[in-house]
């Protein structure tokens, strides 16, 4: 427990209104969107500056405190859920600010606790482009984003977010601030701390800046729906559209069951027959997009879509995208527990996985929807359930050991984009040698000795 002389240098560091000690307070910040048991945190702190953000980490190593940090507690795999024993969390939301757009150079610099989709908006209003858009977008932070490496709906054309981060000024264990990066679009000075950073979890460093990589905006796009009679040939699909060296920035697919679910609750006149949906965008100069269009069609009407509807306004095309958005929250409604899970394969195995992932549901008597970027193989299998429901949870642990068993089986990995975080780690074996785990344990214990920084993400035990 932090004893009350620490409490009074913490007030006196970051303002005693950024120190939190009442159970009330900290029980806010005890979970995050895993399913898992909370933990209350000994001590909840809010940094307002840099200095202060370098204060709170110096702090806890020098008192040996666990320190978490969290961005808006939106991921899916334990990363914000404090250690048990005198957990501090840090909570960014007061290092908010975008410190710069540059149109000239195309770059932005943010504070780690901005949000990611007014970021994206304010970039926009430049003029420019900020292509990551995780579906957690109005309220995650680019600190989270980064640390979590998130993907999104444009992930197959225009990469995630590592591929915009350019830079990262970051807190080491003992507060003295690391320079990692820069502003020139070729930088290769040093090793690459970024990349280091970028999928840390909070494990290695504590990120006080980023710099992001902007880009021109497309010129023109077009979306469309293709429906299909059954699940293979929706799958099949997508391999072909790839297969044919055509990019769409955004290929999602929807289960009937998702389709049926997103229908109840929305209206919006979704092909309820249909065994599969196949949302498309491609975008790019005017001309290329009308070939990549027409191209798409051809191959889904080829390989059996039974209709594609072409959404030739704004209005059509938002309507397309609500039910691709609509998918999580209205499974969400079905049951108290919802698991939304992260197997990711190479794309040629999506119809392999999706079968699997059918079977998985049948044999241990789970409802399973399905929807996700089928396009970069990142399916999210969410199981619907109740975790009151012990005989019930323990056959969801076992699919999702069989459904991360059969992504790897495949070729695959563990997270797509979710992270690994307390969730998954017991599993990191399974994915990567005995000696990578043993490097990556070293590294970490010389970068942050008494193991302070997030302890027991990733590869802690
Ligand atoms: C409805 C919903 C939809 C989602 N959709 C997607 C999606 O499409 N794609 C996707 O990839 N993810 C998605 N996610 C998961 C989640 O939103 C992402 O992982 C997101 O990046 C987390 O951001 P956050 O601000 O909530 O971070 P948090 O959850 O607060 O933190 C995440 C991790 O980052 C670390 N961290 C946060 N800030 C810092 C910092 N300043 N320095 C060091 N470490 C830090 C934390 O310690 C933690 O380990 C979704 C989640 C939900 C609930």
């Amino acid at each position: 427990m932090a004893s009350s002389s620490l409490i009074k240098e913490f007030q006196s560091l970051l303002g005693a209104e950024n120190v939190m000690t009442e159970e009330a307070d900290r029980q806010v910040y005890a979970y995050d969107s895993a399913v898992l048991d909370p933990v209350i945190p000994e001590l909840v702190v809010r940094p307002t500056t840099s200095e202060a953000l370098g204060h709170a980490v110096r702090l806890c190593n020098e008192n040996q405190l666990p320190l978490t940090v969290r961005g808006s507690g939106t991921n899916l795999s334990g990363g914000t859920i404090p250690s048990k024993k005198n957990g501090v969390v840090v909570v960014t939301n007061g290092l908010n600010k975008i410190l710069e757009i540059n149109t000239e150079d195309l770059y932005a610099r943010v504070q780690p606790g901005a949000i990611t989709a007014p970021f994206a908006q304010a970039v926009a209003e430049k003029g420019l482009f900020y292509p990551p858009d995780p579906g957690s977008q109005s309220v995650s932070t680019l600190g989270g984003n980064v640390a979590e490496n998130a993907g999104g709906l444009r992930g197959l054309k225009y990469g995630v977010t590592k591929d915009y981060v350019m830079g990262v000024d970051f807190f080491d264990v003992n507060g003295q601030l690391i320079q990692s990066g820069g502003r020139t679009v070729k930088c290769v000075t040093g090793l690459n701390l970024p990349g280091l950073m970028v999928g840390s979890e909070g494990t290695l460093g504590v990120f006080n800046e980023i710099t992001f990589k902007l880009i021109p905006p497309p010129q023109a796009s077009q979306a469309m729906m293709a429906v299909f009679d059954s699940v293979d040939k929706a799958s099949e699909a997508v391999s072909a559209i790839i297969a044919h060296k055509i990019v769409p920035c955004t290929l999602e697919f929807l289960d009937q069951f998702t389709i049926r679910t997103v229908e109840e609750f929305r209206h919006a006149g979704l092909p309820t027959e249909a065994k599969a949906l196949l949302l498309i965008e491609v975008d790019g100069h005017p001309v290329q997009v009308e070939e990549e269009a027409e191209k798409v069609r051809d191959l889904c009407t080829k390989l059996g879509a039974t209709q594609i509807q072409v959404a030739g306004t704004q209005a059509e095309k938002d309507a397309i995208w609500q039910a691709r958005r609509d998918a999580l929250p209205a499974l969400a409604r079905l049951k108290p527990t919802t698991v939304l899970e992260d197997a990711t394969v190479p794309r040629s195995k999506i119809p392999a996985m999706i079968r699997a992932i059918g079977d998985i549901g049948t044999k241990y008597d789970l409802t399973i929807g399905t929807f996700g970027h089928a396009g970069d193989g990142n399916l999210h299998p969410t199981i619907l359930t109740d975790r009151r429901d012990k005989a019930e949870f323990e056959r969801v642990d076992q699919a999702i050991e069989e459904i991360f068993n059969t992504a790897l089986d495949l070729g695959g990995t563990l997270s797509g984009e979710h992270g690994i975080g307390l969730a998954k780690r017991h599993f990191m074996a399974k994915e990567v040698t005995a000696a990578t785990l043993n490097y990556s344990r070293k590294l970490k214990k010389a970068l942050d000795p008494n193991e302070i920084l997030n302890p027991g993400k990733i590869i802690g035990g």
